[in-house]
């Protein structure tokens, strides 16, 4: 058992502190996945959009020191930096390559996937343990698949940071306001004490926009688009192309596809 899963499977004793069953033995797991590939199947067959998103390692260059896409992030969404690491906010941000993708990791694999940075958010996850473990209802899991926060319900308990299997949720220790050099008017700030992650820029979506990320990215390496629509960009690239999504075995159904 690597740890990653056995630590997916300590937060599921958390869960279940919380008062909510957890199902995070090996074979729930599988149990859950075919259950949700199957809930994606069935919803490809009509139904409302299903947001994803595809990411092209072949384009992507982040290994040349390319930031387009965080910078955009950050910026959009106020994100503040700071100098302290344990209290950096990351909506977007990279992995190494081993430490993204351990399960498939091995000493053998090309140069150009060795050591490479890859770029890695919340999966929106189609079936999130973050959601199962919040005790005030402050994320959720809405009908198109975007896992989303409210940060006035959000009491800081930081379950759902525990639960994450992808490091992808950051607590605000610091007043985030204090760090923001300027502030984009249209989006909120949030409050010292707070979780936040990134919510597939669903007000741009409403709008019928792609997400920052993905128009700032000069590559075309980041796509976004609706896996019901079998003629979606999304659905025509993993149609053609071997994907892979992160720690598959853990049976949260990934919505980020990553081509290799
Ligand atoms: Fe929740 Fe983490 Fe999955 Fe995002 S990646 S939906 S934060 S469990």
């Amino acid at each position: 058992m690597d740890y990653d899963r056995r630590r997916f499977i300590q937060i599921a004793g958390l869960t279940t502190a919380v008062g909510i069953t957890g199902s995070q033995n090996a074979d729930s797991a599988n149990e859950t996945e075919s259950t949700e590939s199957h809930a994606v199947a069935q919803k490809a067959a009509g139904g409302g959009p299903q947001w994803a998103m595809v990411v092209n390692l072949k384009k992507c260059r982040k290994d040349k020191g390319c930031k387009a896409c965080s910078m955009a992030c950050n910026q959009t969404h106020n994100i503040p930096s700071t100098e302290n690491p344990r209290h950096e906010i990351k909506w977007i941000w990279t992995e190494p390559y081993e430490e993204t993708f351990p399960s498939q990791e091995n000493h053998f694999a090309p140069d150009s996937l060795q050591h490479k940075q890859i770029p890695v958010l919340c999966n929106h996850c189609e079936n999130p343990p973050c959601v199962r473990v919040c005790p005030t209802k402050a994320t959720w899991k809405r009908e198109d698949g975007i896992v989303m926060m409210d940060w006035h319900r959000c009491i800081g308990c930081r379950y759902c940071i525990a639960a994450c299997p992808y490091g992808s949720r950051s607590f605000n220790w610091e007043d985030p306001r204090n760090s923001l050099k300027s502030i984009t008017p249209d989006f909120p700030t949030r409050t010292k004490g707070v979780v936040e992650k990134c919510t597939f820029c669903e007000e741009k979506v409403a709008k019928g926009e792609k997400p920052a990320c993905v128009s700032a990215c000069p590559e075309g390496a980041l796509v976004f688009g609706n896996l019901n629509d079998p003629n979606s960009e999304v659905r025509q690239l993993l149609r053609n192309n071997f994907s892979i999504r992160r720690k598959p075995g853990l049976g949260t159904q990934p919505k980020i596809y990553y081509l290799v």
